[in-house]
């Protein structure tokens, strides 16, 4: 297990990539497609291409660089590709647990690499234990090819199809047959997946559109909710499977901290969404100031925003070691006890005998806010006011991120007030539910559980595993 020396965010479950290019080294063009979403899980990562007869796969923990050389891509030739970057929330970090998962069946190989969570994996996989199916992971996503091979129907197609209503949760898939990709999103719409045409006439699927635009696709469209979109070589098929949900529900955090700012999501540009959060964290919470800083890189737009409709000067005040990912390597205790430090260093010239804003994407455990402030009072900061571009995160998520447990939030310990204190700044400000929305512009359509405890979908058979009731209580 690699040392965590992330912040205190929310880690996204998984990135994936679908694709269907004739004569063009499927497998080169997922390993930089994947590139483009290593953002979404540094843990493992794998690709899986049939040639229309074999599938071979190859996947491994660790970042893409890692798992991937030349030597391990050659082999995987073929038409379609399927391909998938992991961070786990549902079983653990091994080797096992990474994907696309593989598995033969009686109409041929069958790949699956999913993002997501399903909330109703623990009865879907005693289901299959009891009809005598072996497991072999403890990840929630071995359960989607399991399914579908013992699935009513005559094509891959029906087979998806009829076996969508079994699956509660959130779930965007790529599904790579012999001589097929498939791209599903579940009726809720929680997780992103877009396709687009690759100018030689193929198609590429992919979790966000920056990975498309890498691969040089046009013709972008959003897989709506409750969709297959087949890529094979016919045209692109696309089929309603189930109606999406009466309650439409994105995940709030692809704006807020997930998707890359160059991604668009819901036809929004992110990077246009994070300028206008921190606009409304401006209007709600204004300060006297010399100098708007944004913890990096997620914060940067959202310091833009606030920095330009508050009038205060943007500057960097913290440097950012891009290269310290995950490591694999323990560092040693004197390192680890630096924590922050060695993913982030003080400009001191920019803060030093300042009054600063700090703006940061969100406050999830609450255990890196105090020791950055920590670290710019120890610069010679006049004044640290932290402001956040989402209200306070007092629910657990069951859809997919990396919170699942009221004890684990520290604004479910805390009001505002003790966590000020608890952090040590000036003062503390969280966007409001409503402003969140002004600037996304949106009224509905979205998933907002983890800050108000209103779930988009019925969550009673887990409730009991996380001290739900306790909450209440
Ligand atoms: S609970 Fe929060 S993190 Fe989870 S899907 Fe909903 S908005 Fe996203």
């Amino acid at each position: 297990m690699g040392a965590d020396l992330s912040f205190d965010s929310v880690y996204e479950e998984c990135g994936i990539i679908g694709i269907f290019a004739p004569d063009e080294g499927v497998a080169r063009m997922a390993f930089f497609g994947l590139f483009a979403l290593q953002h979404r899980g540094e843990e493992a990562a794998g690709i899986a291409v049939s040639d229309g007869s074999v599938i071979r796969l190859h996947k491994d923990v660790g970042l893409i660089t890692q798992v991937f050389s030349s030597h391990n891509l050659s082999p995987l030739q073929g038409h379609y590709a399927i391909a998938h970057t992991r961070y786990s929330t549902t079983g653990s970090s091994t080797a096992r647990n990474a994907q696309p998962v593989v598995i033969e069946t009686q109409y041929g190989p069958l790949g699956v690499a999913h993002n997501g969570n399903l909330i109703n994996t623990a009865e879907l996989r005693s289901d299959l234990l009891h009809r005598g199916v072996g497991l072999s992971s403890s990840s929630d996503s071995e359960v989607f090819p399991m399914m579908l091979a013992g699935a009513r129907g005559a094509t891959w197609d029906e087979r998806i199809k009829n076996a969508m209503p079994e699956w509660k949760g959130a779930y965007s898939l790529v599904i790579l047959s012999r001589d097929g990709v498939h791209a599903v999103r579940d009726p809720w719409g929680f997780r992103p997946l877009s396709v687009g045409r690759l100018p030689s006439g193929g198609h590429v699927t992919a979790s966000e559109t920056v990975a498309l635009r890498t691969l040089g696709c046009e013709a972008i469209r959003e897989i709506k909710a409750g969709e297959i979109v087949t890529l094979s070589n016919q045209a692109l098929k696309v089929r309603q499977a189930l109606p999406p949900a009466k309650r439409q529900a994105r995940c709030t955090f692809e704006h807020i901290y997930f998707s890359r700012p160059d991604s668009v999501w819901d036809g929004l540009s992110i990077h246009s969404v994070r300028q206008r959060l921190g606009e409304e964290l401006a209007r709600q919470s204004a300060v006297a100031a010399d100098v708007v800083i944004p913890i990096p890189d997620t914060s940067i737009p959202a310091a833009i925003g606030y920095s330009r409709f508050a009038g205060i000067p943007f500057n960097d005040g913290f440097v950012k070691n891009r290269y310290i990912g995950r490591t694999f390597i323990q560092p040693t205790d004197s390192l680890r006890k630096q924590g922050v430090r060695m993913k982030l260093n003080v400009l001191e010239e920019n803060v030093r005998g300042k009054r600063l804003v700090v703006i940061d994407d969100s406050i999830v455990r609450g255990n890196t806010s105090g020791p950055l402030v920590r670290m710019l009072r120890d610069a010679g900061a006049r004044e640290v006011h932290l402001r956040i571009t989402c209200p306070p995160i007092a629910h657990p998520c069951f859809m997919g991120v990396d919170m699942g447990t009221y004890e684990e939030l520290i604004a479910h310990r805390m009001t505002v007030e003790e966590m000020r204190d608890h952090i040590d700044c000036d003062s503390l400000h969280f966007l409001s539910l409503e402003g969140m929305m002004r600037a996304i512009g949106r009224a509905d359509g979205y998933c907002n559980a983890c800050f108000t405890g209103d779930y988009p979908i019925d969550i009673r058979a887990i409730q009991s595993k996380v001290g739900f009731e306790q909450a209440l209580a």
